[in-house]
């Protein structure tokens, strides 16, 4: 389902200001396409403090593992990456579908170690729209379709208060995962 309370616009403005406190940087140097690792420097531990900023602001559970841990989890080791730490045909396909054209870069025999570089402010919004689009219709506690959001932030229920509990990041990735492949058949 796709919920309608928080715009786009609203969660790209909040990944600006989470990545430009986080990494000490101006907001007006980040565009939906810039690589926070490639463009504004980040570091592998930037991310956790980016994520928690993120869920403290909008009251949501970020994906903890980045797509390919979780491929190698479901399809076996070796499905993502191969000896060589380089990504597999089946895994670029995969991230393709993925990514779709903000990642051009990607391609057969990249370096496992240059994926996180592909992780961009617009892909970082589309993650957290992803987890606000699991809004249930109803409030688990009242039974309520009367979602409210007085910040454009933060989601709670209109009628008994409640805040709103979303599905966290790693499981959507996972249902991802299992859609794509019972679609495509890549493993
Ligand atoms: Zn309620």
């Amino acid at each position: 389902m796709s919920q309608n309370l928080l715009t786009e616009a609203k969660v790209f403005e909040e990944i600006k200001k989470a990545v430009a406190e986080t990494l000490r940087v101006d907001e007006g140097k980040i565009n939906p396409e810039t690589s926070l690792i490639k463009d504004l420097g980040a570091e592998s531990l930037d991310f956790l403090d980016i994520n928690y900023r993120l869920e403290q602001a909008f009251g949501i559970k970020m994906a903890r593992h980045f797509v390919l841990e979780h491929i190698e989890e479901m399809f076996g080791e070796g499905a993502a990456i191969d000896e060589n730490g380089q990504l597999t045909d089946k895994a670029v396909q995969l991230l393709k579908i993925r990514f779709g054209d903000s990642a051009p870069e990607l391609t057969h025999g990249m370096d496992m170690d240059e994926v996180p570089s592909l992780v961009t402010a617009q892909s970082m919004a589309q993650g957290v729209m992803d987890i606000l689009d699991s809004l249930p219709g109803k409030c688990p506690k009242c039974g309520s379709a009367a979602w409210k959001s007085g910040n454009g932030v933060r989601v709670s229920c209109g009628s008994c208060n409640e805040a709103a509990a979303f599905a966290n990041g790693d499981d959507l990735i996972k249902d991802w995962l299992k859609k794509v492949q019972e679609e495509k058949k890549i493993f």
